[in-house]
């Protein structure tokens, strides 16, 4: 968890950049230290290491050689689509190594509107081919907060969630399958565009929220689904963060299944209100925002009736009801600018995804109320509530390093009270190098052995994307 200072690039052979430029082309190779130090990086609070080169492919022919003549070299690799991801999963490895770009094997190859899926390349950004799949009237529902700049590559390497998770799933629920360069430059390819299908291992499951440890993606076969033709979204406000989380395990003990069920603090109210400004209840304790969505509008309204009054019996001060697409819109923007809203209080924001099972959040945030006071560390908490999924962001300064060790403490108290309370180290953000040294405190020891072994057998010379994952 304590932030390494960038270290110092392992330079590579001059005669291997010339190969790597004869390659891809003199655009498509960056070894100068200033490009490179942009590369030490992704949007996580930890490591920072600087890579020897930054390579772009702009085909899938030339990622797989890439990854080949990397792989011979003896290059440690990082595949990296946008470095938005929160666990340091996309930092470079210390040794000799390259980053290898995705953004130039942007795609979308084939949508398939019978048979709904479609067929990307790994650098497509998330909102762009929601878009496009809009556009054509259809749907792919996993929408990180991130995805107007994540790739798809991305989230299925770190099975990434989104607002609407609770009814529609996460991104695992729509890999139907997957190519990937192996180590040796070889391309696997797993998984069917059928619906079914039982050939073979399920490396497609096995791929997902790999980190770039076992294989390079160069394609992605993703299922669409029909889009809902009615939705209702609400603001629910509480007086206290204990209602609304109860509400949250309320509205899942009733078996009702809202599309999304977001939480949000007082102090995410507080910032989010006073940069976007659309009249959140900044003196509540905490709201929910809710959405109820499917095919048929008065069977989404009586949905959306139900959620009301459960929000209402259990504490809601109010319940207020999106009365058209643009109020509804505000919300979900709101909501989505939570994460840079309170990123602007400090210099330091670590943000931490631990998951517990649905009817644990009530417990799982008054833990993180406890820490937080215990510590005396400012904190907000929001998430995807519905999922058992909260982000307590801890605001700080890492460059103050004995107040730091404050934030590491915290950090270990809320995995240490996710795990007694039956849930995970990580519902999305990944175990990365963040979370690795945790990884036994969840796993048992052959558990870990067994992913080791399987790391091993995928990448003999352990180049890919070390010290992530398994370690
Ligand atoms: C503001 C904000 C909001 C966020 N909201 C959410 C959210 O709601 N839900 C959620 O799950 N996450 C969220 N995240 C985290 C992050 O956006 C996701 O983890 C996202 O999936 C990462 O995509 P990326 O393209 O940025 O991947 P990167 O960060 O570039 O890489 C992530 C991992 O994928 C690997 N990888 C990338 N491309 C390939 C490839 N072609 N082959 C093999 N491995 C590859 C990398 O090596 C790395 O291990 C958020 C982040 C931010 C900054």
């Amino acid at each position: 968890m304590t932030p390494a200072p960038a270290a110092s690039r392992m330079t590579i052979p001059k005669t291997l950049l010339r190969d790597f430029r004869k390659l891809l082309g003199e655009d498509s190779v960056l070894s100068e230290e200033a490009d490179l130090l942009s590369y030490a990086f992704d949007s996580a609070v930890v490591g920072q290491s600087v890579p020897s080169v930054v390579l772009a492919p702009a085909t899938e022919g030339l990622l797989g050689r890439t990854v080949k003549a990397c792989y011979d070299a003896g290059l440690q690799i990082t595949a990296r689509g946008a470095g938005t991801n929160l666990s340091g999963a996309a930092v470079p490895g210390a040794g000799p190594s390259a980053v290898i770009l995705t953004n130039r094997l942007n795609r979308i190859l084939e949508v398939n509107e019978a048979d709904l899926y479609a067929v990307v390349e790994p650098g497509v950004v998330t909102a762009d081919f929601a878009k496009a799949m809009e556009a054509k009237g259809l749907f792919y529902p996993p929408d990180p907060g991130s995805q107007q700049v994540s790739t798809l590559g991305g989230n299925v390497a770190l099975n990434a969630g989104g607002l609407r998770g609770l009814k529609y799933g996460v991104t695992k629920d729509y890999l139907m399958g997957v190519e990937f360069f192996d180590w040796g430059g070889e391309l696997v390819k797993s998984g069917s565009r059928t619906v079914k299908w039982v050939t073979g291992y399920n490396l497609p499951g096995l791929m997902l929220a790999s980190e770039g440890t076992l294989g390079i993606f160069s394609k992605l076969i993703l299922k669409l689904v029909p889009p809902p033709k009615a939705s209702v979204a609400m603001l629910a406000s509480y007086p206290s963060v204990g209602a609304a989380s109860q509400t949250v395990a309320a509205i899942i003990a009733a078996h009702v299944l809202p599309s999304t069920l977001e939480f949000l603090d007082r102090k995410c109210l507080q910032v989010v209100e006073a940069n976007a400004r659309i009249g959140l209840p900044t003196d509540a304790g905490a709201i929910l925002l809710i959405e109820t969505d499917g095919g048929h509008a008065e069977g989404v309204k009586e949905e959306a009736e139900l959620v009301r009054s459960i929000c209402l019996k259990n504490g809601a001060g109010s319940v207020r009801v999106a009365k058209d697409a643009a109020e509804r819109d505000a919300l979900w923007a709101a909501r989505r600018n939570t994460l840079p809203s309170l990123a602007r209080l400090r210099p330091t924001t670590v943000l931490e995804d631990a998951t517990v099972p649905r009817s644990k959040v009530p417990e799982m945030v008054a833990a993180v109320e406890r820490l937080a006071k215990e510590h005396g560390l400012e904190v907000g908490t929001f998430g995807h509530a519905g999922d058992g999924n909260l982000h307590p962001t801890i605001l700080c300064d890492r460059r103050d390093r004995e107040g730091f060790k404050k934030v590491e403490a915290m950090v270990d108290g809320i995995f240490t009270e996710a795990l007694a309370l039956g849930g995970t180290l990580s519902g999305e953000h990944g175990i990365g190098i963040a979370k690795a040294k945790w990884l036994s405190r969840e796993e048992n020891a052959a558990t870990i052995g067994l992913s080791k072994a399987i790391r091993k057998a995928l990448d003999p010379r352990q180049l890919f994307n070390p010290g992530k994952k398994v370690v």
